[in-house]
């Protein structure tokens, strides 16, 4: 049995102080990186969106970042096609509803006697 504590069992040495950088032991840790939790030295953190990310992290949100904006670009691709079709339908419905409106008379001629005869009345 060991009675001194280890440093990572020790209540009181979770201040950045006491920490050391993952890279350069043995320097004092200055920021915990939000993504992997892990400390670092003023040189290994970069400041990105008012965070302090380190380097594999910022490449990792940098890599996210850009498929989430592709994803998004294709969606907006894919929304206009859509939209497009839409419209497409849209216009050839109302060639229909329009040709349905037209009253058969019309064909044979006799609307327009017709008409003339409601307007002469
Ligand atoms: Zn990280
Ligand atoms: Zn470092």
């Amino acid at each position: 049995m060991t009675p001194s504590p280890s440093p990572i069992l020790a209540p009181r040495v979770t201040g950045l102080q006491a920490r050391r950088c993952l890279r350069h032991t043995t320097r004092e840790a200055a920021a915990r990186c939000p993504g992997c939790a892990e400390f670092f030295c003023r040189e290994c953190v970069v400041e990105h969106d008012g965070k302090l990310l380190c380097a594999p992290c910022l490449a990792r949100q940098a890599t996210r970042a850009r498929e989430r904006r592709e994803r998004w670009r294709g969606a907006r691709r894919t929304a206009r096609a859509a939209a497009g079709v839409a419209a497409l339908w849209l216009v050839f419905y109302g060639i229909g509803a329009l040709l349905l409106k037209i009253p058969p008379e019309l064909h044979d001629g006799t609307v327009w006697k017709k008409l003339s005869e409601a307007s002469s009345r």
